[in-house]
């Protein structure tokens, strides 16, 4: 462990080498669980619902669909799809955005998404070298990319992820990795009290629910890896990823989609956790 760690010290490049295979090998697999999860949720709250209404029918014990079968298949003609039209980017760039057999048209998402994982995990490698602190960053970029895709597709933020991320950065931070425990802590309950308190506001006013739970679970999460003090600055970025990406977009489809705004809260705390303190520094001007 030590002579893998000296030997990336020495050689940086060999670093970014690593980090890019690796994190385009996990942006492919960050697709099938934006794919999957919603799927799989829905089964379980179907099972769940036949559970209470109607608890005499026995459950069809189908195969179940989980993150690793079944295996993939083209979405149009279900044919597998080969190991080694599998590959990260190159596949989709060889078969030219096609399916091998039945040429049903691959959405250019699959290596977008692989691309940007790349991209995102080499950010981090950038700012914090060859330190613990990069490898979770990594992972936590992971998650923030796999939560604002779901939201993107279907309004949903799946505790399974913000409470994984919650979990992950009060313990990172137990070790003083990115902030003290109690600021860890505190970052938890703050984040998730002050949209909490907003979403309560919004509602009394206005009658209606603007945001949701998994909000303020997002927003929980990132202050257990960044402590409180940097929960304003997440919240003043996501207006300004919310305007750029709401105009973007509204030039793109026209017509009006459901608004969801953790992918918002979740590129802002992603450039909180990664420059939060430089931007606050030159916006106090000291
Ligand atoms: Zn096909």
């Amino acid at each position: 462990m030590q002579e893998l760690l000296n030997y990336f010290i020495q050689t940086p490049t060999a670093l970014y080498m690593a980090i890019g295979v690796l994190s385009l090998c996990i942006g492919s697999f960050l697709n099938v669980v934006i794919y999957r999860t919603p799927k799989m949720m829905e089964n379980e709250w179907h099972e769940e619902c036949q559970m209470l209404l109607h608890p005499e029918q026995a459950i069809i014990d189908e195969e179940k669909l989980s993150l690793s079968k079944p295996a993939s298949t083209c979405p149009k003609c279900s044919k597998p799809i080969h190991w080694y039209q599998n590959v990260p980017v190159l596949s989709w760039l060889a078969l030219r955005g096609k399916c091998g057999t039945c040429q049903n048209p691959i959405s250019i998402r699959y290596p977008f998404v692989e691309i940007l994982t790349a991209i995102c995990s080499l950010t981090v490698v950038a700012v914090y070298g060859p330190t613990l602190q990069m490898v979770f960053g990594v992972l936590f970029t992971w998650i923030l990319i796999t939560l604002t895709f779901i939201d993107f597709d279907t309004q949903l933020l799946p505790d399974r992820f913000t409470l994984t991320l919650a979990a992950i950065g009060l313990a990172v931070n137990t070790f003083h990795l990115y902030t003290s425990p109690s600021s860890a802590i505190w970052g938890y309950i703050i984040g998730f009290l002050c949209l909490w308190i907003v979403y309560y506001l919004f509602k009394i006013v206005t009658g209606k629910e603007g945001m949701g739970y998994g909000d303020f679970k997002l927003l929980a999460a990132l202050g257990a890896w960044m402590g409180p003090l940097l929960l304003p600055l997440v919240i003043l970025l996501s207006s300004v990823v919310g305007a750029i990406i709401g105009i973007i977009l509204l030039k793109i489809r026209k017509e009006n989609q459901p608004f969801a705004f953790g992918p918002y809260i979740a590129i802002a705390g992603w450039i909180a956790f990664l420059w939060g303190e430089q931007i606050m520094k030159v916006y106090l001007g000291h």
